[in-house]
């Protein structure tokens, strides 16, 4: 019997077999943290992971799944085990969350001989939250082992990174992402749906379920429509307000790295939006660096307004961004 996990998502496999067996032989780090993009499974790897510690009879490397550890795993409530993630989604891990942490790891464990938290993504901790989290990892219990997952290593601790274990989760080569997904989906345009999600297969999925791709194809014709004078931009934006304004705005970021790209003279092939390849080409050719990065600026400030406390209006930062890149396609055709 192997893990479930490591046999619905094929390329996480070999880290699967890394942990488990050091899970066995009980060489595992009391802290680990998994490091890749979004959408490779870390979380889905890392609660299977937690259902082994805690799994009485551990067969093969795998959780048994029928101890009254796995029953209480898989029924949702087994006392030793602590998730901490953000409340709502995008949001921050808070301190208060943290400081469970510290009581859970002070308790014994109930039913198992371990205890695990698994808190994840880490880069939704605060600075608060993080140094909180630096005296759990400086005073490690024999009994806990601290699982955690990030989707942005660059913005978290250093002081974090280095109590941990390191395990990079790498984004499966494409050919083996695009053939998973063509086992679990049968839309026509997963190769474009693939690129939107950066190669990440359980991304892709997520795009596809959500919808997305059906408004990422209406946001590339709407910008075509506006770019020749045959829709009115005021009505475009009503249209795109109904929907999550995170893509739309991820969208734009794609487009001007694409941009960069171009400039840099990689191949097309690298561009996330391929289908604005024509616009981003364009602005390429003719654009200022400094209306670039001011671009590019605004997008990462709103991006770490909407990870905080404070609300940004996403509808008047999308405006403005659509009528920056409207003007660096106007600018660049009046230069060519
Ligand atoms: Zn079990």
């Amino acid at each position: 019997m192997s893990a479930k996990v490591a046999q619905a998502l094929p390329w996480l496999a070999p880290i699967w077999q890394r942990l488990s067996s050091q899970a066995v032989e009980r060489r595992l780090s009391h802290a680990i943290l998994l490091l890749g993009q979004e959408g490779l499974g870390k979380r889905v790897l890392l609660r299977e992971f937690s259902q082994q510690l805690l799994c009485l009879h551990v067969t093969d490397n795998a959780p048994c799944g029928a101890c009254g550890s796995c029953h209480l795993f898989n029924a949702g409530s087994h006392p030793d085990l602590l998730m901490v993630e953000p409340e709502e989604a995008g949001k921050q891990i808070k301190i208060e969350q943290i400081r469970k942490i510290t009581d859970f790891v002070n308790t014994t464990a109930q039913r198992a001989n371990n205890k695990v938290v698994l808190l994840g993504p880490a880069e939704a901790m605060n600075i608060n939250a993080a140094n909180a989290l630096l005296k759990s990892l400086e005073e490690p219990s024999s009994q806990t082992t601290l699982l955690l997952y990030s989707h942005q290593p660059s913005s978290l601790l250093a002081t974090i990174k280095s109590r941990c274990q390191l395990y990079a989760v790498y984004t499966p080569p494409w050919q083996q992402a695009l053939n998973w997904l063509q086992q679990n989906s049968e839309h026509e345009s997963l190769q474009s749906i693939l690129r939107l999600a950066k190669g990440a297969p359980l991304k892709a999925i997520n795009l596809l379920e959500q919808e997305i791709h059906v408004q990422y194809m209406q946001f590339c014709q709407d910008m075509f429509d506006l770019q020749q004078s045959k829709a009115n931009w005021s009505a475009t934006l009503n249209k795109w307000k109904a929907w999550d304004s995170h893509w739309v705005m991820m969208w734009f970021y794609e487009l001007i790295l694409d941009v960069q790209k171009t400039q840099a003279g990689l191949p097309s092939e690298s561009l996330a939006m391929q289908e604005l390849q024509s616009q981003s080409a364009q602005v390429a050719r003719g654009s200022q660096y400094a209306q670039l990065q001011s671009m590019h600026e605004r997008l990462l400030d709103s991006q770490k307004a909407q990870q905080g406390q404070s609300n940004p209006n996403p509808v008047l930062i999308i405006e403005t961004l659509l009528i920056d890149w409207l003007s660096l396609l106007g600018q660049s055709g009046r230069s060519t």
